[in-house]
């Protein structure tokens, strides 16, 4: 089944009709709607997937909004399962505790398997998990979560029961709430005033010089800057007042807000004239990206084709969402990726949305030695190749389809 656009597109944070779409990407399924052996019979869902930018707010956003009830039930994206992840989330860790006191009462939105919050076990802490399935895991770790998602009556009951939170975090979690004016007058409920909210997200500038395109998909509704985000909190008397740049992700930003009073860090101008420079503002930025993304689709398909064509056989590294945009989008199904393989043993038996290729144990690249790897978890690129040394050793070779494909 294939679910249609509305006619007019309306700025989910300014609600201008002024939208500017950019990028058509082409019914997909949801990224993370694996499919069971018994029901690779039946039809999946296709929605819209194009992107748009507000041509008055400057936020660049999905047009079609799937409810999250039906995204978030059941999630299968377990964090803990990435050795760089785990790294990336120490050093958040350690970074947040520098700015904090020990008795700090910290609640994590979107706290997944717990897997950031392990970090903080002398402190107060509470996470918040809207997925049943992932909460329990969360649960039986021994970090008190919460199963629901976080909005106005969600804070209002935290803040009964367990007082005002010191700090706020909100690692990937920013980019999928689909009212942000609502969320943010949740976390401004939560927090106190003399705390701060601190979010990391996939960087629109990232996205656009890496032609990350890949990482547009149903869940993630914006593609976050933060000039737009600048002017979103000082519309809800928020201030922004320090960020940094991380590798998550594909390079992401942590950006720190608060109600009260912060010194403003000058990395935040920084960023700002950064985007002014790469002229986020404009449609024509987005135009190139554009086409970029035709090149690249059309540059995949003959190099993966041409493999193909001489006999080679190739299989997929990781099964992460963006790889099913990238898979979806390009057209590459299983007549060229005879399988993909997955460190996750909840994503191993099961089959990839639209293109319905199967997934395996990792074990599978040495057992059956594909002549090439492409690389889906682009991500954890260096990780992979470290991890499957031998198979390289034994002539294997790697395909990146990022920025460009190139063969490594
Ligand atoms: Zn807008």
């Amino acid at each position: 089944m294939i679910l249609k656009n509305k006619n007019e597109i309306e700025c989910r944070v300014c609600n201008s009709r002024n939208m500017f779409k950019f990028l058509s990407l082409g019914p997909t399924p949801l990224a993370n709607k694996f499919i069971k052996k018994e029901h690779l019979n039946e039809e999946e869902i296709y929605y819209p997937l194009d992107a748009y930018f507000c041509e008055e707010c400057f936020f660049v956003q999905i047009g079609y909004v799937v409810n999250p009830k039906v995204l978030f039930e059941n999630y299968i994206y377990v964090s803990s399962t990435s050795e760089t992840l785990k790294k990336q989330f120490k050093e958040f860790a350690d970074d947040l505790k520098s700015r904090i006191k020990k008795n700090s009462f910290i609640v994590e939105i979107a706290s997944n398997d717990g897997t950031l919050l392990k970090n903080f076990y002398s402190y107060k802490i509470l996470g918040i998990e809207p997925a049943s399935n992932i909460a329990k895991i969360a649960i039986a770790g021994g970090i008190p979560t919460l199963n629901r998602f976080f909005n106005i009556e969600t804070a209002k009951d935290i803040v009964k029961k367990y007082g005002k939170a010191d700090a706020i975090i909100g690692t990937n979690i920013f980019a999928h709430i689909s009212n942000l004016n609502e969320f943010i007058e949740a976390v401004k409920i939560l927090l106190d005033k003399d705390g701060f909210a601190v979010f990391e997200s996939p960087y629109l500038a990232d996205l656009m010089e890496k032609m990350e395109f890949d990482t547009i998909y149903h869940e993630h509704i914006y593609y976050l800057a933060i000039k737009p985000l600048i002017s979103l909190f000082k519309k809800h008397s928020m201030e922004l007042f320090d960020v940094k740049r991380t590798k998550m992700h594909g390079g992401s930003i942590r950006f720190y807000v608060t109600k009260g009073k912060f010194k403003k860090e000058k990395r935040v101008s920084d960023l700002v004239s950064l985007e002014e420079k790469l002229e986020l503002g404009k449609r024509k930025a987005y135009e190139d990206f554009s086409s970029k993304a035709l090149k690249l689709k059309v540059k995949l398909n003959d190099l993966l084709g041409k493999l193909k064509m001489s006999g080679k056989t190739i299989a997929g590294y990781g099964a992460p969402a963006k790889g099913n945009t990238l898979l979806n989008y390009t057209g590459v199904g299983n007549e060229i990726l005879d399988y993909i393989v997955d460190k996750s043993p909840l994503k191993q038996g099961l089959y990839t949305p639209g293109k319905r290729i199967p997934i395996f144990s990792p074990d599978a690249i040495l057992k059956k030695r594909p002549d090439y790897i492409l690389i889906l978890a682009w991500n954890f690129a260096d990780e992979i190749m470290r991890q499957e040394r031998a198979y390289k050793e034994k002539g294997g070779r790697f395909i990146i389809p990022i920025p460009e494909p190139k063969i490594i």
